[in-house]
């Protein structure tokens, strides 16, 4: 089974054309979400378009819950507040009821999805180091599980009972008993490649892979300037941090 994982697509669409433009050559099974389709940038409309049109199985991030208005702006810093009300200006109801139906975790026998952590996976905890990892990993029921919200990609593991970050491309899950993916954003990269972060997993071979691929950073800076959203928003897709 080969699945192609995406998350925090931000409503970009350049970004997120190119991720699904490199997975179509993957022939991967099924594409899930990671949550958090929309915030930050100036496309919501399109991007949720095609991630519904290329059947995309989504959990909810926090950004998405704010935008349906389902969850408070006392979370946000101040850019991503004024994102949020932007959006959620914008939405339509039924977009907005297509956000709130998105269920906070999704699985099936090989793999789990979620946006933040499995711990209240409702509070939006940040897993950012080894602790929260640990307790991720520790209500894991699936062998791998996926997540988001960091924007920053890389594999928690288990190895001689601690839980270390690697920050590496390609594992080998081989034997160990369970892994736990950060997959990446896909519409804003934080740990310093603005290219867009997505995941390849092959549950056959056991062979989990985060790429990444350029797309056209200044097409989306310049619609994010005319939509009249915060500046550094534009400024640091091209930083990727
Ligand atoms: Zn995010």
């Amino acid at each position: 089974m080969r699945y192609g994982i995406l998350s925090d697509i931000h409503s970009n669409i350049e970004a997120l054309d190119a991720v699904l433009a490199c997975l179509n050559n993957e022939r991967v099974d099924r594409l899930l979400c990671a949550g958090d389709l929309v915030g930050y940038g100036a496309d919501p409309h399109l991007c949720l378009k095609r991630l519904r049109d290329n059947r995309v199985d989504a959990v909810c991030g926090n950004h998405d819950r704010a935008a349906a208005g389902q969850l408070s702006l006392d979370w946000f810093n101040p850019h991503a507040r004024a994102a949020v009300e932007w959006t959620a200006g914008r939405l339509i109801p039924e977009e907005k009821e297509y956000l709130v139906q998105l269920p906070l975790v999704w699985k099936d026998d090989r793999v789990t999805v979620v946006h933040g952590t499995l711990e209240e996976p409702e509070q939006f905890h940040y897993v950012l180091d080894a602790a929260p990892a640990r307790r991720c990993i520790s209500l894991q029921e699936t062998s791998l599980a996926f997540i988001g919200h960091t924007h920053v990609p890389g594999f928690f593991v288990q190895e001689d009972g601690q839980v270390r970050f690697l920050r590496s491309s390609r594992l080998e899950v081989g034997g160990r008993a369970k892994v736990l993916v950060n997959v990446g954003s896909v519409g804003q990269s934080r740990d310093g490649d603005p290219r867009a972060a997505y995941c390849l997993v092959n549950t056959d071979t056991q062979t989990v892979e985060i790429r990444r691929v350029a797309y056209p950073v200044e097409k989306t800076q310049a619609k994010i300037r005319a939509a009249g959203l915060p500046e550094f928003l534009a400024a640091r897709l091209a930083l990727g941090y």
